[in-house]
């Protein structure tokens, strides 16, 4: 008798490093290519499709997923953290090559210059052609999620970030339509990390080197300044107070339990046909969070705001 694995309706298999460069102080390019990428895919594009990768812990083994059930994470976290690795979330910057060949560009923001580095950093920073990881990804016909970018019907679009968020600014500026309309905002740690980046004529990206400034300060100020309302409370923007580490408001999702639906009245900006799209550090996000809908009345339906990582916080596996 021939016992079959369980498919799982996503791609969690090994896969290879096939490529590595160098882009700047602060990121470094790894393509990953390999067999299981050949069922790789989603339904429309890809935006800022996150997906998950597991790193190894140190030198250590990578676990293996073959035969995997959908109890799959409950049996990983069960395992030492020697043996399981750990677990990160990164966005999908470009997909090239096709069926076997498929392979998956991530960018990587190589930090630790303000503290340790975590294990995705640090994987990054020392990865070589053959290194092996592993990938949770979207598989061609199921149903996986990850894809915040949901602009509807706005005509004018504000896309903001630090570093972290670069690859997925990046990665949806150059799958919007011709006649999109809007402003990015790219906060990075030195003018050495400024991409050059396809973009649509009408919208503006503006790249924010921090050169040691606090991070999310210049983005603060310019987001604001772009929104004609430059200073607002702009003093504050160093003392957000409590801050979530988790925080991901969407259109559709609240970690807070906030009620979505709740129409908030504008106070007098003309914010109506706008769309924003916010992440990085949860401080610098929170921050942003508060002047855009707090001060200015933004409706929570027109913005998702994403904590893509917290200052002094490792990610959860
Ligand atoms: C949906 C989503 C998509 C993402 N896409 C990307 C992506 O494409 N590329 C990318 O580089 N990151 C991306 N991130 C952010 C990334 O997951 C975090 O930065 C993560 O913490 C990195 O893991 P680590 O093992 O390096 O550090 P961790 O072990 O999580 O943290 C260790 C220490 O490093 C600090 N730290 C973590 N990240 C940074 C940073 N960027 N700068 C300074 N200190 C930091 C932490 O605060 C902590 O003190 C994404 C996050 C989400 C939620």
């Amino acid at each position: 008798m021939t016992i079959t694995p369980t498919r799982l309706p996503m791609i969690l298999d090994q896969v290879e490093v096939v490529r590595v460069e160098r882009l700047s102080p602060s990121f470094v390019r790894v393509e990953l290519g390999g067999p299981c990428l050949a069922d790789f895919g989603v339904d429309g594009p890809l935006y800022d499709q996150r997906i998950k990768l597991i790193l190894p812990h140190g030198d250590g083994p990578l676990p293996s997923f073959t035969g995997a059930e959908e109890s799959w994470y409950a049996a990983w976290l069960e395992r030492p953290v020697e043996e399981r690795g750990h677990l990160r979330t990164y966005t999908v910057r470009d997909v090239r090559g096709a069926g076997s060949d498929t392979r998956l560009v991530v960018d990587f923001a190589v930090h630790g210059a303000d503290g340790p580095a975590g294990p995705g950093a640090s994987w990054a920073a020392r990865a070589r052609v053959g290194d092996r990881l592993v990938l949770l990804a979207p598989r061609r016909g199921h149903e996986f999620g990850g894809i915040e970018f949901e602009p509807g019907t706005a005509s004018r679009l504000l896309l903001v970030g630090d570093e972290t968020a670069v690859p997925a600014v990046c990665a949806i500026l150059g799958q919007l339509p011709w006649r999109a309309r809007g402003a990015v905002f790219l906060e990075v740690p030195t003018a050495a990390d400024v991409q050059s980046v396809a973009h649509p004529e009408g919208v503006q990206v503006v790249w924010l080197p921090r050169e040691g400034a606090p991070l999310g300060s210049l983005v603060h100020a310019a987001v604001l300044e772009h929104l004609g309302v430059g200073g607002l409370r702009d003093e504050d923007a160093d003392e957000v107070g409590e801050v979530d580490p988790d925080l991901w408001e969407t259109p559709t999702y609240s970690s807070s339990g906030e009620e979505v639906d709740a129409a908030v009245t504008l106070v007098g900006h003309d914010l109506d046909d706008l769309y924003a799209w916010i992440a990085g550090e949860s401080g610098l996000v929170t921050a942003l969070r508060r002047a855009l809908v707090t001060d200015l009345g933004l409706d929570r339906r027109q913005v998702a705001f994403m904590g893509y990582w917290r200052r002094g916080v490792a990610m959860r596996s």
